[in-house]
């Protein structure tokens, strides 16, 4: 039935690849092109960076599963899922976090998903947060299921660009905050999603806001990483 449903509103809405947009099939994700040039690299499993960047110290999160590098066609495909309702990037690459979270032993250990909060004005704009759309995905896959009602996000006074890197990194944990009726938990270990993985910042801005209201574990879940010079 879902089939169907799909392919009738492919004539009123037609399908685009995931990182083009080029016209697709009604059932398909991306272009055959685009599939074949997806950029890949190796992100460390535990602080999500490429190179990995574990001796520096400072994360919260205890494990972090990225699938690509944020750049050329997979950098496409994230601007289409951040700014135009392009879910087919979601789609297409959240079964490739799952792989990762699953080989790294994330999931077994995992018993509920949330996502990274946007603030309520933003919401607003967009209609939707991305993050939350990878967090259903990965809870169609694993069976787990998502709390969207743990974290806040509040609106910083000051623009992004002002801001040097250490001055970002402690707005960051002064944005994310949990909710004041959250439900309980304790002990648990938490999925926690998002687009992209930058400075680690804001993943582990939010890993804190869990684990302070009783999270054991917090493992991150990310669709591209952004690559530093040297890292492959
Ligand atoms: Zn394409
Ligand atoms: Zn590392």
């Amino acid at each position: 039935m879902n089939k169907v449903l799909n392919w009738v509103s492919n004539l009123v809405f037609p399908n685009r690849c995931a990182f083009c947009s080029g016209f697709i099939k009604w059932d398909a994700l991306v272009c055959e092109e685009c599939r074949q040039k997806l950029e890949t690299a190796s992100f460390c499993p535990l602080c999500g960076k490429s190179p990995c960047e574990c001796s520096a110290g400072g994360i919260s999160y205890d494990g972090c599963a990225v699938a690509r590098p944020y750049a050329g066609t997979v950098r496409n495909g994230i601007l289409e899922l951040k700014y135009r309702c392009g879910f087919n990037a979601a789609e297409y690459l959240a079964p490739e976090v799952f792989n990762i979270l699953a080989e790294n032993g994330f999931l077994s250990e995992a018993s509920l998903i949330t996502a990274v909060p946007m603030t309520r004005s933003r919401r607003r704009e967009t209609g939707y947060n991305q993050a939350e759309y990878i967090a259903k995905e990965l809870s169609k896959l694993s069976g787990l299921s998502c709390d969207f009602k743990l974290l806040g996000k509040r609106s910083s006074p000051r623009a992004q660009h002002e801001l040097s890197a250490d001055e970002r990194r402690a707005e960051a944990f002064k944005a994310y905050f949990p909710l004041e009726k959250h439900s309980d938990i304790t002990g648990k270990t938490v999925i926690l999603c998002d687009d992209i993985i930058t400075t680690g910042s804001t993943l582990s801005a939010c890993a804190e806001a869990l684990k302070s209201i009783g999270a054991a574990k917090v493992y991150c879940a990310v669709l591209a990483g952004t690559i530093k010079n040297g890292g492959i």
